[in-house]
């Protein structure tokens, strides 16, 4: 990409970028520099993904909350025509996490949106709620539909919603002190034999839900989600002593998956994709089902 796109994806003007080219720039006055890497093709710089990925991670290294990587940064942009989804305007434009970073550790282009300078302020000061940004958002949706992809659906923000009605519908009492697996390597194979599960449904599984567990993982795993990470664990907990309760009534453990999501999904009909992957990701990650003869 060329310095002026670069710049849009920054939010920084073209000659900072072009300082950040040539001699670097400083993160806090004084500090040691940071230099962005670029090739030169004529007269003009080119700068690739990966180097500006580089540069965003060790520029924002003490702001989390800045180190938005570049393709979620173009998809908001894209996303929003390049202006900000409450004025249209095209310049100064920034990005606002919806679901407050403070609140959930996240770059998740679900719960973000793009904005101008000014804007961005009035969101940030409640003038313009989320409520209210999600509907800007929703507009920007609705005049140009995503493209159906699936990564981009399964939101951190739904995962987090889930976890809490989950945990609330299975009116955990007494929570053993929770076994917190710690996203165990099993042996697939052998825990499909061991639960009957049939070869038909874990394919449907690894293909259709594998792909999304990592992002599983690292919400479980980021120190902002604890608490919901602890409620997790809980549910995992319950669904072990369940299953190991009822067992002998069903012939593959399949039936015993199908059983769970769809008792859960009656009541939990808001996003029904993610409870799915949930559930796998509970068997193929965790402790859901018997390990061991
Ligand atoms: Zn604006």
């Amino acid at each position: 990409m060329k310095i002026n796109e670069a710049a849009q994806f920054l939010c920084w003007s073209r000659d900072q970028v072009k300082a950040a080219i040539e001699t670097g720039i400083e993160k806090r006055p004084g500090s040691l520099s940071v230099k962005l890497k670029a090739l030169t093709i004529g007269k003009e710089y080119d700068i690739c993904d990966e180097e500006l990925d580089k540069f965003i991670g060790e520029f924002y290294s003490d702001e989390p909350k800045r180190n938005i990587p570049t393709d979620i940064r173009r998809k908001l942009l894209v996303e929003a025509r390049y202006r900000c989804a409450v004025c249209s305007g095209t310049s100064s434009l920034e990005f606002h996490h919806i679901i407050e970073y403070s609140e959930i550790a996240h770059h998740d282009p679900q719960h973000m949106v793009v904005l101008c300078a000014t804007c961005h302020n009035r969101c940030t000061k409640g003038e313009i709620d989320a409520l209210a940004q999600r509907e800007f958002k929703k507009r920007l949706q609705l005049l140009y539909p995503p493209v159906d992809d699936f990564p981009a659906r399964f939101s951190w923000g739904d995962l987090r919603k889930l976890i809490i009605e989950m945990h609330e519908l299975m009116s955990i009492e007494n929570p053993s002190s929770s076994s917190k697996s710690d996203f165990l390597v099993i042996d697939i194979e052998k825990k499909n034999e061991l639960n009957k599960m049939s070869p038909e449904y874990y394919e449907f599984m690894r293909d259709n839900h594998q792909p999304y567990f990592g992002r599983i993982e690292e919400f479980l795993r980021n120190p902002a989600n604890e608490k919901i990470a602890n409620l997790y664990y809980e549910i995992v907990d319950e669904l072990n002593s369940k299953i190991a309760a009822e067992r002998d009534r069903f012939d593959g453990f399949e039936n015993v998956m199908v059983e769970i999501r769809d008792s859960a999904k009656t009541r939990l009909v808001d996003n029904p994709r993610t409870l799915n992957v949930l559930l796998s990701f509970t068997y193929f990650k965790c402790d859901v089902g018997r390990k061991n003869a």
